[in-house]
């Protein structure tokens, strides 16, 4: 995705570091918008691009002119500071589960939280030049939560075209890879299985072709692995899927996913997988 400065997107960077603020354990849900202007209900996609064709007939520079994309950043930098809230247990669709976790970290300390929120804001920017309106579940990685109830409830709120969650593992230590969590149907997520499998299929072949990242060689089948015990992907009504990016217990996957370069990669990468799924192959 070419890269253009200009004083519009630094505009819009500016808006959005500017429009959230951390709402902690009961505070209101509320989704953080990343948007030039208002999503207009029923118009999410032009006239243009529903003739058929599968043809993106926006220039290059603007594939995403049109489309929301919701980004949640797994966890949150304070999450250990409220066990309590982070441990109360909160139902997924299927089956209790936490509120939230700490997330891993690597070996030296590198926390995964931080890991998330930096490729989401990156991942945001990209977004943002290549035209996308884009919300955000938290806007800080200073904060506790939200719970991963209401990280779905702000994002289906938001009615993206598509959604992904934002990970780092922490597996064995001989563990590489990547691996992509795909959802199971469960009845309120029914209609985006076949879609949320497809999307996912686009990050895999990105990843593979864009990042120095392997496909996990410990978890899932080839980078894939289904789940039906994740609110995230239980509770989604837009297509979703979950990215371990790496093992941050690994030290190979720990050196590439702590360097902004790697980073930067990374969101570009996931940028071609949705310019690449919602393009309508
Ligand atoms: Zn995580």
């Amino acid at each position: 995705m070419p890269r253009r400065g200009s004083a519009y997107f630094l505009g819009l960077c500016i808006l959005i570091s500017g429009c959230g603020t951390f709402h902690g354990p009961g505070g209101p849900p509320r989704a953080i918008s990343a948007s030039a202007s208002p999503a207009v209900p029923g118009s999410k996609t032009p006239a243009s691009q529903r003739d058929g064709s599968g043809a993106v007939p926006s220039g290059p520079a603007k594939p995403l002119a049109g489309k929301t994309v919701g980004i949640d950043p797994g966890h949150n930098g304070r999450n250990e500071d409220d066990p309590s809230y982070i441990n109360h247990m909160i139902w997924n669709g299927r089956e209790e589960e936490t509120c939230d976790t700490t997330g891993t970290e690597s070996d030296d300390g590198y926390t995964e939280a931080a890991f998330n929120f930096n490729v989401a804001r990156l991942l945001r920017d990209d977004l943002l030049r290549a035209g996308a309106r884009v919300i955000l579940t938290r806007n800080s990685n200073d904060g506790v939560g939200p719970c991963v109830t209401r990280r779905a409830q702000i994002l289906n709120r938001a009615d993206p075209d598509v959604a992904i969650a934002i990970h780092a593992d922490g597996g064995p230590a001989w563990g590489r890879g990547f691996t992509v969590l795909e959802p199971v149907a469960d009845g309120p997520n029914d209609k985006i299985i076949k879609s949320s499998v497809r999307f996912g299929g686009d990050v895999r072949s990105a990843l593979l072709a864009g990042t120095q990242m392997p496909e996990s060689d410990y978890y899932g089948d080839h980078g894939v692995i289904f789940r039906d015990d994740l609110a995230g992907l239980n509770l989604a009504s837009e297509p979703k899927i979950l990215i371990e990016c790496g093992n941050m217990r690994n030290a190979t996957d720990a050196r590439l996913l702590t360097t902004t370069r790697f980073q930067r990669r990374l969101a570009a990468a996931l940028t071609a997988a949705i310019v690449a799924f919602l393009g309508g192959r």
